[in-house]
């Protein structure tokens, strides 16, 4: 199936669908990250926290692909935002990928109690420009302290993962993203099973409406506002279906009725990323 593929401001691309990993177990990662490949999954989501980046790794060597052929991402723990642990969290974590470069290499949270992400933010422009990361993002920022690693460094993020769903869809920092040439990505963008989203009628309604399901109406809502999406499932035809969203085109009748969904703060799943 073909995924769109979106802009990022470094000149790069990325494909709209990835393959989310959270949760995976380590020893079943290789197996449904080798499915979400032969499925047509060409980005995948990992990080070092997940302790499943060597299973990406496996399934990348054993599905015969190019390496240059999946997007491959993976993220900075909190413990390491100090220049050199940074240095040596991503030399880490491409040993376990067993890649030589990541398309995408995200700061997982800001995590402003601990003062330290303007140094990992300068510390990942320093891993693109000696060329073990391709390209450079956040996760989890606060508005303010977005705004304080562009303004500190003139070095704007290529993507800003955030958590975001149709009942917390996040209209400021996409406001803010428009502005700077951010692309967002979405976590959670099922909702991650926290919430009624999926039997929501203004979602049921529309999936029986195209005779697709409440999964793919979501996810089709994501990748209609432009936003690059990363469901996460292990069940085969799971992954199956999510993918097949990138076919499913919603009226504008339906994406503003999705739009209604907006909880405010009432509709974040996760933890705030100020408060960590
Ligand atoms: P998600 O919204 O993708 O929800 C996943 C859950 O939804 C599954 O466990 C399953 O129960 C259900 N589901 C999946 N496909 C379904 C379908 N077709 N029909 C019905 N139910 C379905 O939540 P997530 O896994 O937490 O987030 C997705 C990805 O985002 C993660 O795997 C990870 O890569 C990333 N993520 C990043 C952060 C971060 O802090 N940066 C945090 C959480 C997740």
């Amino acid at each position: 199936p073909p995924v769109p593929s979106v802009p990022l401001n470094d000149g790069r691309s990325i494909p709209q669908l990835g393959y989310g990993v959270f949760k995976v177990d380590a020893e079943v990662t290789a197996d449904v990250t080798g499915q979400a490949l032969r499925a047509g999954y060409r980005h995948v989501d990992t990080a070092r926290i997940y302790g499943n980046e060597d299973g990406v790794g496996q399934a990348l060597r054993d599905s015969g692909l190019d390496r240059d052929d999946v997007f491959v991402t993976t993220k900075l723990w909190d413990d390491a935002h100090a220049h050199d642990d940074a240095i040596a969290a991503a030399e880490a974590s491409l040993e376990r990928l067993g890649i030589e470069q990541v398309d995408l290499y995200l700061i997982h949270w800001a995590a402003p109690s601990q003062g330290k992400y303007l140094e990992a933010w300068r510390t990942l422009i320093e891993l693109r420009e000696r060329g073990l990361v391709r390209s450079i993002g956040v996760s989890n920022f606060p508005l303010p302290q977005l705004e304080e690693i562009i303004e500190a460094t003139g070095e704007v993020p290529a993507v800003h993962q955030i958590e975001l769903h149709p009942y917390f869809p996040q209209a400021e920092l996409r406001e803010v993203h428009a502005r700077h040439g951010i692309v967002t990505e979405s976590w959670g963008p099922l909702g991650q099973g926290k919430s009624d989203l999926l039997e929501n009628p203004v979602i049921t309604e529309a999936a029986a409406a195209h005779d697709a399901t409440p999964a793919q109406v979501v996810l089709a809502w994501h990748l209609a506002h432009g936003i690059v999406a990363l469901p996460k499932s292990v069940t085969p035809e799971r992954i199956v279906e999510n993918l097949a969203a990138a076919e499913l085109r919603l009226t504008a009748e339906e994406i503003a009725a999705i739009d209604g969904l907006d909880r405010g703060e009432a509709g974040r799943g996760g933890t705030d990323p100020a408060t960590k």
